[in-house]
């Protein structure tokens, strides 16, 4: 199918029933592709090549670069009814919202050449390398700098536990141009850049895979004297750590949604093997242990989505929504938790044999709890600017 025809088509299912075409992309890869990927801890190629296909990786793209230029509530459905699905929307969902600093702060050359390429699908801008060993949660006291150099810049330092990068073309950097005694706010002299993968690797860049206990290619990036061309920097110089915030609403309601999705997924799961498993003669649903755990996640996972709904859609207003977006993932993480939970006591001992995909699912939605934040931030965040109360860190 030419693109052209591509892209109408995709127009076309965004009209009608987004939520049932996603379904039906979904459906061609059942929960048992998703257990042979896990445990060959392999990266879902056939799958991303099929969301790309669809362009729903550039459900955020303005049409004018080729995307869908969908809302934010919107693109949630698609991640939310990915992971709904089984699935795990974790390999690919970063294209959605990485490519946000980039249309927000990058020159009309970057965008141009760019943003067309990444909403074919030509190129993959997966990775954000943001987390450092030792600044942790800290992002204002990382060390990784990129100094200038030659018209250029040069890269030393070190980051860790970022995803993608050996399945990325691109990778959204965050450096420290200035050092930090040299700023009035300890948030300015960050920079944002755009790093050519296949370049920058073997040349500068060391990428050392971390075994992680979900399917989620994640790696130790060793910076070495990296060059970059001045052409890298989006933005401002100094402006890079705004830039992380202002993706941020976007990206926490967007993990939200893959958290609303698996709730959804281990309640129906739950419900499915309380009705249909009998011991003593009688389904164990009957029992409120059983049914009472799995009723309660299920009001967990409707609040969560009420929350959801709510922050998109003033995202999509354009207006203020930081805590709503991080009340929704908030709620979303746990109540994904509990219906995990939930789900694992349903299934007693065989919600630990690979092959029900509980195990798998439990893994996979417990991530929600520390990255790409972790709750206690969250609460950090509500504390102090929701409830006016001391700033804890
Ligand atoms: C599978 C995986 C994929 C990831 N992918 C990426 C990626 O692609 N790019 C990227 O940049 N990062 C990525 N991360 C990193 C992730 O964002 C961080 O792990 C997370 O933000 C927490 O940072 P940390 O691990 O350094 O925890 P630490 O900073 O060491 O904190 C440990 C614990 O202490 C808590 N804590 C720290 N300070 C406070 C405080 N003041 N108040 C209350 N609690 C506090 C934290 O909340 C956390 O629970 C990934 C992580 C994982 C596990």
């Amino acid at each position: 199918m030419s693109i052209r025809r591509r892209r109408a088509a995709a127009r076309q299912e965004v009209a009608g029933d987004l939520r049932q075409s996603v379904r039906e992309l979904c459906r061609r890869f059942p929960e048992s592709y998703w257990s042979d990927l896990d445990s060959e801890r392999a990266y879902p190629e056939e799958f991303v090549k099929a969301m790309t296909e669809a362009r729903y990786l550039a459900a955020l793209i303005p049409e004018k670069y080729g995307g869908l230029g969908l809302s934010l509530t919107k693109a949630s459905i698609i991640l939310e009814e990915v992971n709904r699905s089984g699935g795990n929307a974790q390999p690919a969902h970063a294209q959605m919202y990485v490519m946000g600093a980039l249309l927000r702060h990058g020159s009309e050359e970057q965008k141009g050449e760019l943003l067309p390429r990444i909403a074919s699908g030509q190129l993959r801008l997966q990775a954000f390398g943001v987390t450092e060993p030792v600044a942790g949660t800290d992002t204002t006291a990382l060390t990784t700098t990129a100094l200038p150099r030659d018209g250029g810049y040069v890269v030393n330092g070190r980051k860790i536990f970022i995803s993608r990068v050996q399945h990325s073309d691109l990778l959204l950097l965050l450096a420290r141009t200035t050092p930090i005694e040299q700023v009035h706010k300890k948030t300015d002299g960050l920079t944002m850049f755009l790093v050519e993968l296949r370049q920058a690797i073997s040349h500068g860049l060391t990428v050392k895979p971390i075994p992680v206990m979900i399917n989620n290619e994640t790696n130790e990036l060793i910076f070495d004297n990296l060059e970059i061309p001045a052409s890298s920097l989006v933005g401002e110089e100094g402006k890079g750590f705004s830039y992380v915030l202002d993706g941020m609403n976007a990206e926490r309601i967007l993990i939200a949604s893959e958290c609303i999705g698996d709730g959804r997924w281990f309640v129906e799961k739950a419900v499915g093997r309380a009705g249909q498993r009998e011991v003593f003669g009688r389904p164990i649903g009957k029992n409120q242990g059983i049914q009472f755990p799995i009723a309660r996640a299920h009001v967990g996972v409707e609040a969560a989505e009420l929350m959801r709904t709510r922050a998109s859609e003033l995202f999509d207003r354009g207006e203020p929504c930081g805590s709503q977006a991080n009340m929704a993932l908030l709620l979303a993480a746990e109540a994904s938790w509990q219906a995990a939970n939930a789900a694992m006591q349903t299934y007693g001992g065989y919600s630990f044999a690979s092959s029900y995909q509980i195990e798998r699912k439990f893994r996979e939605t417990r991530l929600f709890q520390v990255a790409p934040i972790s709750t206690n931030l969250i609460l950090a965040h509500i504390g102090e600017h929701v409830l006016g109360l001391p700033r804890s860190y």
